[in-house]
């Protein structure tokens, strides 16, 4: 029992879910807000709950998107045939970030980790397959993260579109040191990791 009022309590229980999120920091987090203008709480709660009724998977890419499709997939001057795999949709950010890739991407919303259970059935593996055989992908680029759980989906990955011989895979190369997490990358290390990729066919 922390002797906090309940009510704090029900919140810094809350808080601790989150991720990075400790005992101490939520605590914190949960006086800010006692102490904040209830018009800040209010705008918060608003956001939350807004971002959680108009976001959406982009139904090309499976990005996060407030529209059916997201600016990067509804943007004419992309390069439809070039599509950037990544593992989560902040890694999209951090890529759009640098401003110098000018393809698409498709997110898979996870990794492969079969120690956590996670199958591939559980990722936007399918969705990727559907976009090939539509037959308009000349290139593929791995760009999950070079970790274990990024490189064995990289591995399952190319097992699956090299059954699509006219499609070319690429893997981003080891700029970004290995266990790296792109999200956290500098935009000189991912460009360079993207424009130095290898060709794994
Ligand atoms: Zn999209």
């Amino acid at each position: 029992m922390s002797g906090l009022p309940k009510e704090i309590q029900k919140l810094v229980n809350l808080l601790v879910r989150l991720p990075n999120f400790g005992p101490k920091s939520s605590e914190r987090v949960a006086l800010y807000f006692l102490k904040s203008d209830i018009k800040f709480a209010e705008s918060v709660a608003d956001a939350i709950l807004d971002l959680k009724k108009n976001v959406r998977f982009c139904k090309v890419c499976q990005s996060f998107s407030s529209d059916e499709l997201c600016p990067v997939c509804s943007d004419y001057s992309r390069e439809k045939s070039l599509i950037c795999v990544v593992e989560d949709p902040l890694d999209v950010y951090a890529i759009e970030r640098g401003g110098f890739f000018r393809g698409v991407y498709h997110v898979l919303h996870g990794a492969i980790d079969p120690i956590n259970h996670i199958e591939p059935e559980e990722l936007k593996i399918a969705e990727l397959q559907a976009r090939i055989e539509k037959g308009d992908v000349s290139e593929v680029i791995l760009a999950t993260n070079p970790n274990a759980k990024g490189e064995t989906t990289a591995i399952y990955l190319e097992k699956l579109i090299k059954n699509f011989p006219n499609v070319k895979i690429s893997r981003i190369a080891y700029g970004l040191p290995r266990g790296a997490e792109i999200e956290f990358a500098d935009d000189l290390t991912i460009k360079a990791s993207i424009q130095n990729r290898n060709d794994l066919n």
